[in-house]
């Protein structure tokens, strides 16, 4: 990917459910109780869908195999009440959908089989799944998903199956620097064998009030730009390290060698981190001037040039990309 442009990519975020198996002491995109739950039905999404704007991405985030949270059966009613069976089955019909109105899908549902990557696969321009670190932390003590192994197994399974992947560190969880060195390299290794990394997303966690660290400070932001250095020394060049606007300065990052900003959405809130809106696009040109801004597909331009897409999504990738693989600019 050249380094000549900073990229971004409009999506729609579209958090399939908020059940999720894990706890991590961090979040509050997970449902606590049955009142909070929900699964996003396919008539809601397909009002998000008609109001898409310029939005060539649908982003799918759920959390972690619901089938074996404590609501697994306030999940598997409603997933049944759309016809279906199981997360996989039900978000793959959402990115069919998807992709009949002109979205190109990128699922990002937690540790996912060999199998269920592969029902995915074909219906998908990319998936990701953070790593987020190689360490064992105290903030995933109820956390069984997050288990380094298993998420580097997942990722090594997506490079095995040509699958465009995005993963990525979280900064500030109790890890410790030469923690987050480690899965860059694991990361690195991975990337070697199989040649699946697209990007790197380099993302400091934010305390986030009624959680188990809201009274835990947020990474400075002078480690911020060390761990981006690091990054940026560690992984090869074709790898684009990513940094979001909405949770940190991205200018001087960029200067450190990030070269990508994420999705950003004019529809759709950061679920992940509701209380962060992202800026809009002429907020981010002016944000990273001189650094110029171009707008890129959820499939990095490489993955396009190699044909690591199947039949259902390559009609809406010849539509947007330019000669280069990223987004037309007419
Ligand atoms: S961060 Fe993700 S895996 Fe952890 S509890 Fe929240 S939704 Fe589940």
């Amino acid at each position: 990917m050249s380094r000549k442009y900073v990229t971004f990519s409009k999506n729609i975020f579209i958090p399939v459910t908020n059940v999720c198996r894990n706890a991590c002491d961090y979040c509050v995109f997970k449902a606590r109780s049955r009142e909070a739950a929900y699964v996003t039905g396919v008539q809601d999404f397909l009002n998000v869908v008609q109001h898409k704007g310029a939005a060539t991405e649908a982003l799918f985030s759920a959390g972690e195999h619901p089938e074996l949270a404590y609501l697994s059966s306030f999940f598997n009613n409603r997933v049944i009440e759309e016809g279906f069976t199981s997360l996989v089955a039900y978000t793959k019909n959402l990115c069919e959908i998807a992709i009949q109105h002109g979205l190109l899908p990128h699922c990002n549902l937690g540790v996912l089989s060999r199998d269920e990557l592969k029902e995915l696969r074909d219906v998908n321009a990319s998936m990701g799944l953070m790593l987020e670190t190689t360490a064992e932390l105290a903030a995933h003590k109820n956390s069984p998903g997050k288990d380094p192994t298993l998420r580097l197994k997942m990722i090594e399974e997506a490079g095995k199956l040509k699958i465009p992947f995005t993963t990525g560190i979280l900064v500030g969880i109790g890890e410790e620097q030469e923690d987050s060195i480690c899965s860059l390299n694991a990361i690195k290794s991975l990337h070697e064998q199989y040649g699946q990394i697209q990007e790197v997303i380099i993302q400091p966690f934010l305390p986030k009030q009624s959680t188990a660290m809201w009274s835990t400070k947020p990474p400075r932001f002078d480690e911020m730009k060390e761990i981006v250095r690091a990054a940026r020394a560690i992984l090869p060049d074709e790898i684009a390290i990513q940094v979001p606007p909405n949770l940190t300065a991205p200018k001087e990052l960029i200067v450190l060698g990030a070269s990508d900003l994420g999705g950003i959405s004019e529809r759709t809130i950061d679920y992940i981190n509701p209380e962060s809106p992202w800026p809009g696009e002429e907020e981010l040109r002016r944000k990273i001037a001189p650094f110029e801004l171009r707008e890129r597909l959820p499939i990095y331009p490489r993955f396009i040039k190699k044909g690591w897409y199947s039949e259902e999504i390559s009609q809406l990738i010849e539509r947007y990309a330019d000669e280069d693989g990223l987004m037309r600019e007419e």
